[in-house]
């Protein structure tokens, strides 16, 4: 029999079919061969797939007592290269089909996917594997092949069928004489932009990206001329029942690890993981991890692999997985999920959301009872995913409301705290001020004086606790303050004696006319002077910095700095006795560069005169 393929409307009735929509399988092969582009090698997940359905649909008849299968029957998917003959053969011993089935199911294109797939192909939506399964899967072969072979055998009592299929939609459909047992052939006859996978190597690179956790075993064989016997490998490429399929109690952490070394290539231990399984509705699995950062500079860039009932369809996909959550790695196999749609679905899809809500929940859940549960180990991956949990934090709200208590301060004495722990330490009323350093080598200086009057100080280095501190004010009604913005809660009580003269020489050695200079009775007698630069000030200037010229002229502030004069430091007294001497200038502009220097580092010219002045202030000690 020959035959062309129909594109069928399956969704109306036939004998009520109206016009409209015409695709013709001249117009349909075309974009077939194009598809996806750039991932040709999703056919062979398509085929690989198929085969692996018609085995688990006979194992299913036979679960229900509708069929029975010998005991020893092993089932397998067998992937045949043969180099010389460039043919490519995915084989089962799944359920097959009667002719009559592959005309229905081959024979005819369900024309509503294929509208559908010919509308994203044309709107340039092709960039994922997601959109890849329009009941078209089959079809996916023409890509790498001109002519394609059905042989089958159904499980029901009926003869093998053989199909010929050609790329311009043709078919020519015979009964096979040979011998041939239950199951399907699919016999690829490689064309030129097939030809890469007329390799083994790269059969096994795709093989083992899209169908590692398939549930029937897979073999991969390799056939040449020279040597007639097959070397069949007795390994099956595919581990058919993955970790995420078992329950999380009988899951140990040995297992946790391995799973992870595997499928992330990592030799390295994961901090800990989720394992997520949802019932109905929701109905998905997974596991989440957290790995470990080898050093600050490491990408924070994570692989959350999307499964769809054990295969593979993408890495990443924005649209299920919350954007934090992909700092992560992990896999979910969602077999509810849509696949078949276009991802603007998928964005505005109300699974979607509850699939993100349920892994968010389980995630500051984690986090929450590692924090309560086993303080120690967390804080010594504290660091690891402090990155994840604040920008988590600022991205979700929910999450940030979940984990709120379980979010660390690294303190300057190594220690950690919550929040809340930090606000209420040894005093009766919970104080409503955290002080942090951003650099705990350069503000050295103004952390010692905080812990010296038993203030603990927050490190807070990274380019996102800006941020993240903004949402904690705001959440939380608090301030945070950098160490070198205010002397306030390193005064004592004293009265402080205002000196014009003194403020006078200051400006003059600075070379500032309007600097600020404060007098002030620090606790600590060591340091003579300090500058301060107020919070609001300098975080506006940061932000100047960091959006560059954005801002429109006139906008910027001059950042206001003050000169803090300690007058319990026995340095500064004795300035205020001598300030008619000419040591005074020398002496004046010391203490000044030291303050600079002790906030933050000199500039060219700052540290020439800085060394400058040091040679004539040792010149004039040793007169
Ligand atoms: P989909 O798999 O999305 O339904 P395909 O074009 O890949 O679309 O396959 C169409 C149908 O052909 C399948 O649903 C199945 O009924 C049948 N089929 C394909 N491959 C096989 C196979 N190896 N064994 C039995 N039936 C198959």
């Amino acid at each position: 029999m020959k035959g062309l393929i129909i594109l069928s409307n399956t969704e109306n009735n036939p004998t009520t079919r109206k016009g409209g929509i015409s695709v013709k399988t001249e117009h349909i092969f075309p974009v077939i061969k194009k598809w996806l582009y750039s991932e040709k090698e999703i056919f062979l997940r398509e085929l690989v797939s198929n085969a692996s359905d018609a085995v688990t649909k006979l194992k299913r008849l036979a679960s229900l007592g509708e069929i029975t299968l010998p005991d020893d029957e092993a089932f397998a998917v067998t992937v045949t290269l043969d180099e010389e003959a460039k043919t490519l053969t995915v084989s089962d011993n799944g359920i097959g089909m009667t002719a009559d089935e592959v005309e229905k199911y081959i024979g005819n294109i369900a024309l509503s996917g294929a509208v559908d797939f010919i509308e994203q192909y044309e709107k340039g939506d092709n960039a994922g594997g997601i959109i890849g399964h329009f009941g078209l899967g089959f079809y996916s072969a023409f890509m790498v092949a001109d002519t394609v072979e059905i042989i089958t055998k159904s499980y029901q009592d009926a003869p093998a069928v053989h199909w010929v299929l050609k790329d311009n939609g043709e078919y020519e459909a015979t009964p096979y004489e040979d011998e041939k047992s239950r199951g399907t052939d699919i016999v690829l006859h490689l064309n030129e932009e097939g030809s890469e996978y007329a390799k083994s190597a790269k059969l096994r690179e795709v093989l083992d990206k899209y169908c590692a956790f398939m549930p029937v075993e897979i073999y991969l064989v390799t056939e040449t001329d020279t040597e007639e016997e097959e070397d069949k490998p007795n390994e099956p490429i595919n581990d058919t029942t993955p970790l995420w399929l078992k329950t999380p109690s009988e899951c140990t952490d040995e297992e946790y690890k391995e799973f992870y070394q595997k499928v992330f290539r990592d030799y390295r231990e994961p901090l800990f993981q989720i394992h997520l399984s949802a019932d109905y509705p929701l109905n998905f699995k997974g596991i989440l991890y957290f790995p470990a950062i080898k050093n600050e500079y490491e990408s924070l860039e994570g692989q959350v692999k999307l499964y769809y009932n054990q295969v593979f369809v993408a890495d990443n996909i924005k649209e299920v997985i919350p954007e934090y959550l992909l700092l992560l790695r992990g896999v979910l196999d969602c077999p509810e999920l849509p696949l078949n749609v276009s991802r603007s679905y998928l964005q505005n899809s109300g699974y979607v959301t509850k699939i993100a809500n349920h892994i968010t929940k389980k995630v500051a859940d984690k986090l929450v009872s590692l924090c309560n549960n086993e303080r120690e180990r967390y804080e010594g991956f504290w660091k690891d995913i402090k990155i994840f949990a604040e920008y988590g934090a600022l991205r979700d709200k929910k999450f940030f409301e979940r984990v709120k208590g379980a979010l660390l301060l690294e303190l300057s004495d190594g220690k950690y705290k919550t929040l809340d722990e930090y606000l209420n330490t040894e005093s009766e009323t919970p104080k409503d001020t955290v002080y942090y350093a951003t650099d705990p080598v350069a503000q050295a200086q103004y952390i010692k004086l905080f812990e010296d009057r038993g203030i603990e100080v927050a490190i807070l280095s990274h380019t996102l606790d800006m941020q993240f501190i903004s949402l904690l004010e705001d959440d939380k009604k608090i301030k945070f303050s950098r160490v070198d913005s205010s002397t306030d809660a390193l005064k004592k009580e004293s009265e402080v004696y205002e000196n014009e003269e003194m403020v006078a020489l200051f400006r003059k050695v600075s070379g500032k006319d309007d600097l600020k200079v404060s007098f002030e009775a620090l606790n600590d007698e060591a340091t003579p002077a300090l500058l301060t630069v107020s919070e609001e000030d300098r975080r506006f200037a940061d932000m100047m910095k960091m959006y560059g010229n954005m801002f429109p002229q006139g906008m910027e502030r001059p950042e206001s700095t003050t000169l803090v004069l300690n007058q319990e430091n026995a340095l500064i007294r004795r300035l205020a006795e001598v300030l008619d001497t000419p040591l005074a200038e020398t002496c004046a502009k010391q203490i000044y560069s030291l303050a600079t220097l002790a906030q933050r580092s000199l500039t060219a010219d700052e540290l020439r005169d800085f060394l400058l002045g040091s040679y004539d202030a040792l010149k004039l000690a040793l007169n």
